[in-house]
């Protein structure tokens, strides 16, 4: 078999290692006969997986005990209507920072539930580079119900290194395609979350972490198992969770605990994301147009030129070549290389050596 570097957005690639342990254990896990799919959220076995992977995500991130860590359902989108069903009123005003596609679908589906405002949105700079203003720009309605942002905008790749100052408003990240790969504080947040398939594991899972402060504020008729109290109180088995992901999430923390955890692999993802914007950046041929305090590590997007005629044989040819998944999003065109922490540096080396010779032979 070829060996492939699957660049897609998400569902992504993971770890080559963990995919092989759950190889090896998958009919007979524990010593059990069958495998970790075919058996009882409820029974000892599975509990123990389950408060392991919690474990190991709180010393991962440094959660504080005062907060809970949830695995839910629904995706990040779900998070969209849960988070305003469980800690606004109807009549709240919600706040919203949009800065791509995510963020706005975030601010969409809140209009269902608040009144929402949008703070700020990305502008373009005389280079015709797309920015995130500054906060000292905008302000945030101290009496909103909550204030919404997407640090990590997957489909654009524009990324927020800093976070913001809400005063008393609780703040809510969307970090589905950066969480685990950055040090956080999560201190910093009200409420975090993140659909699983980018850089936790397997899709189905969703992962929030809360302040207990903002527990006990649900509306009465938010669904059970999109209650944040309820399911804290229940340790996230209102219903059956998707154990499957659940189990290999956990031993995607592992993996992360083994390569030094969350600074570790901080550095390898700083590394990889320098590699080809540096490579990106001094080639006439490809282009990135993202500011570069806000381009992302984990998503870059870039441009050919002659893109008309050159895309359909860009995408062909590094397909066939092993580069998996380079198309951009349907919304935005061109390319985009999805760099998770489970994308070895190998795999960014063969991207650009791929694009090199490409840029040689067609540009
Ligand atoms: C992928 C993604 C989502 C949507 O996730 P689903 O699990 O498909 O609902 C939301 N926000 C961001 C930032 C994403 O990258």
């Amino acid at each position: 078999m070829q060996q492939v570097f699957n660049f897609s957005a998400g569902p992504a690639m993971l770890p080559h290692e963990v995919l092989e342990q759950a190889q090896k254990e998958l009919l007979n896990w524990n010593g059990l006969g069958t495998s970790v799919m075919e058996i009882s959220h409820r029974g000892k076995p599975f509990i123990e997986v389950a408060e392991q992977a919690e474990q190991d995500l709180r010393d991962l991130l440094g959660v504080p005990a005062n907060y809970s860590v949830l695995f839910m359902h629904g995706g990040g989108r779900g998070q969209f209507s849960t988070v305003p069903l469980n800690i606004s009123k109807a009549g709240d005003l919600s706040e919203h920072l949009v800065t791509g596609q995510w963020s706005i679908s975030a601010e969409k589906e809140a209009q269902k539930f608040t009144k929402t405002n949008i703070v700020a949105s990305t502008e373009t700079d005389e280079n015709g580079l797309v920015y995130v203003p500054e906060q000292k720009d905008w302000e945030i309605n101290p009496n909103a119900a909550y204030f919404q942002y997407c640090p990590n905008e997957t489909v654009e790749g524009i990324e927020i290194d800093w976070v913001p100052q809400t005063g008393g408003v609780p703040l809510v990240a969307d970090m589905s395609s950066n969480i685990l790969s950055k040090q956080i504080n999560v201190e910093d947040y009200g409420i975090l979350y993140a659909g699983a398939q980018k850089n936790i594991g397997p899709s189905g899972l969703t992962l929030v972490i809360i302040n207990n402060d903002l527990l006990g504020k649900a509306r009465p008729d938010a669904p059970s198992i999109f209650n944040y109290e309820l399911q804290a109180n229940a340790d996230s088995m209102v219903n059956t969770p998707p154990t499957f992901s659940w189990y290999l999430a956990g031993l995607v923390f592992k993996w992360l605990k083994g390569k030094g955890g969350i600074a570790a692999i901080e550095a390898q993802n700083k590394q990889k994301a320098d590699l080809l914007y540096n490579f990106i950046d001094q080639s006439d041929f490809y282009a990135n147009k993202v500011a570069v305090p806000n381009r992302s590590k984990m998503n870059v997007t870039f441009s050919l030129a002659h893109a008309k005629v050159l895309d359909p044989i860009f995408l062909q040819e590094s397909n066939s070549a092993g580069l998996a998944a380079l198309k951009g999003h349907r919304a935005v065109g061109g390319m985009r290389a999805s760099i998770y922490n489970a994308m070895p540096i190998e795999g960014v080396k063969a991207l650009i050596e791929f694009m090199k010779e490409f840029e040689r032979t067609k540009g």
